[in-house]
C-alpha cells in the first residue's frame, strides 16, 4: 500500500511531469521571435526556413547566465599558456601535421598560410575537433538577439545563421556550437561563416563540422582575408641585453627591427635579428624575468581572430612546436591568481598614489599595468609593468607571509 502511494506521488509529481514537456517560452521572448521573424523576411530568409526553423526557437536561460557571468579570478599568463600549449597537444598537432601533410601543403601553397599555423587554431579552437559546443545555434543567438545587452549584434548573426541554413550548408539541428555562436572546428562566428567559409572538397556544402577540408581551408582563407602576410612569421622569442629600458616594452610600441637591434634585442641563439625592412613591438607577458618576445604584423592578424595577446602568443608559439621547435628559453613566471575584488584593491592603490589606472574595473589591462610600470620606476624598481607578488605586497593587496 504504502509503495502504490509513492508512486502515485512519483506520477503525479509536478516536476516529473514538467520534465517530459518542452519548457514554454517567456512571453517578451515569444514576442521578440515574432518581430525576428518580420527582421528575417526583410533580409530575405526564406519563408520556409523562418516557418520550420526561426519560429520555433527556445529562450535558454543559461546563454543569459554564462552572457553575464564574469570570472571571479583573472588567470596568470603562465597559467593560461601552460594550459594551452600543452605537451599532449603539442604531441597530436605533429602528428595531424603529418598526417594530413598533402592536403595543408595544397591549402597552404593556394592561401598562403603555413600548415602549422592552421593546425595551431584548430588545436586552441577546439582540440583538433575534439569539442564543437553541443548548444542549438539559433537557441543561442534568438536568446541574446532578444536581450538587451548586444541585441542589435546578435540580431545580426542569428540572420547569418539562417542564411547558413538557407543555402543548405548544414540543418538547424545540426547546427549547433558554443553559447555565444560559434560553430564547428574552427569556432567561426556565422558573419564570419558567411564571409570567408570554404566549400574546398566540392560537395557543394560549406561544412565546417564535418568536413576536415572544408574547415582547414575556411581557416586559411579567413587569415588571408584579413591580411596575413605569406613570407613573415608571427614573431620570435627574443633575448634582451642587462638594463634594457622596459617602457619600450608593449604592443602599442612599434618600431623598425633595426632599431630593436640597436637596443641590444637579439635572437635567443644570441644572432642578429633578421635585417630585414619590419616593424615589431616587443612583450614581456610576464615582466623581465620571463620570456621576451619580438611580434610582427602577422601577431595583429591572428589578434583580429581573437583578440587577446596571450592568445596571440599561444597560437604563435604552439605553430613553432608544431612545426619541429623546442620549448621556450625563459619560462613564464608565475603571479598570484587575484579575484576581481584583488585587482580593484590595487587599482585603488595605484590611484591613490598617483599612478593613475583608471576607474577600478577588477579588471588587469593595459592600463593598470602601465600604472605599475611607472610605480616600479618611480622605485628604481625594472619597469616593466608585471603584477609580481613583491609588487601586490608593497601596495598592500597581499599581506606579508
Ligand atoms: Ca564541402
Amino acid at each position: 500500500m504504502l509503495s502504490r502511494t509513492l508512486l502515485l506521488a512519483a506520477v503525479l509529481s509536478p516536476a516529473l511531469v514538467l520534465a517530459d514537456e518542452p519548457a514554454s517560452n517567456p512571453p517578451e521572448f515569444a514576442e521578440c521571435v515574432v518581430r525576428l521573424k518580420d527582421t528575417a523576411s526583410e533580409r530575405g530568409i526564406s519563408a520556409a526556413v523562418i516557418e520550420r526553423d526561426l519560429a520555433s526557437v527556445n529562450y535558454v536561460a543559461r546563454v543569459i547566465e554564462l552572457d553575464r557571468k564574469q570570472p571571479e579570478f583573472s588567470e596568470s599568463f603562465a597559467t593560461y599558456f601552460e594550459r594551452r600549449v600543452t605537451e599532449d597537444r603539442i604531441v597530436r598537432g605533429r602528428a595531424l601535421l603529418k598526417e594530413h601533410q598533402q592536403l595543408l601543403n595544397r591549402i597552404s601553397r593556394e592561401f598562403g598560410v603555413p600548415a602549422q599555423y592552421l593546425v595551431a587554431f584548430w588545436g586552441l579552437e577546439t582540440n583538433f575537433g575534439g569539442f564543437f559546443g553541443k548548444m542549438p545555434i539559433l537557441d543561442s543567438l534568438a536568446t541574446l538577439a532578444c536581450d538587451p545587452r548586444r541585441s542589435d549584434y546578435f540580431t545580426g548573426e542569428l540572420i547569418n545563421a539562417l542564411k547558413i541554413i538557407d543555402e543548405g550548408s548544414i540543418t538547424a539541428e545540426k547546427m549547433q556550437g558554443s553559447w555565444a555562436g560559434a560553430m564547428g572546428h574552427t569556432q567561426f562566428m556565422p558573419s564570419v561563416f558567411l564571409r570567408y567559409a570554404i566549400d574546398y572538397d566540392g560537395d557543394g556544402k560549406r561544412d565546417l563540422w564535418g568536413s576536415l577540408p572544408d574547415a582547414l581551408a575556411s581557416a586559411a582563407n579567413f587569415l588571408r582575408g584579413i591580411g596575413w602576410q605569406k613570407e613573415q612569421r608571427w614573431g620570435r622569442e627574443v633575448s634582451l641585453p642587462k638594463n634594457f629600458p622596459f617602457e619600450k616594452a608593449g604592443l602599442a610600441n612599434s618600431l623598425p627591427l633595426q632599431q630593436w637591434q640597436s637596443l641590444g634585442v637579439r635572437q635567443t641563439s644570441g644572432a642578429k635579428l633578421p635585417d630585414a625592412d619590419m616593424t615589431a613591438a616587443l612583450l614581456v607577458p610576464t615582466g623581465h624575468q620571463g620570456p621576451a618576445f619580438l611580434v610582427y604584423d602577422n601577431f595583429h592578424v591572428i589578434m583580429r581572430w581573437n583578440r587577446a595577446e596571450a592568445y596571440a602568443l599561444a597560437v604563435g608559439h604552439l605553430a613553432d612546436r608544431i612545426n619541429g621547435a623546442g620549448s621556450l628559453k625563459r619560462q613564464p613566471v608565475q603571479a598570484p591568481r587575484l579575484s576581481r575584488d584583488q585587482v580593484m584593491t590595487l587599482q585603488t592603490a595605484l590611484n591613490d598614489r598617483g599612478f593613475t589606472a583608471g576607474e577600478p574595473d577588477g579588471v588587469l589591462g593595459p592600463g593598470t599595468r602601465a600604472a605599475i610600470s611607472r610605480y616600479q620606476k618611480s622605485r628604481q624598481q625594472v619597469a616593466d609593468g608585471f603584477v609580481s607578488k613583491t609588487i601586490l605586497t608593497e601596495l598592500g593587496v597581499l599581506g606579508d607571509d
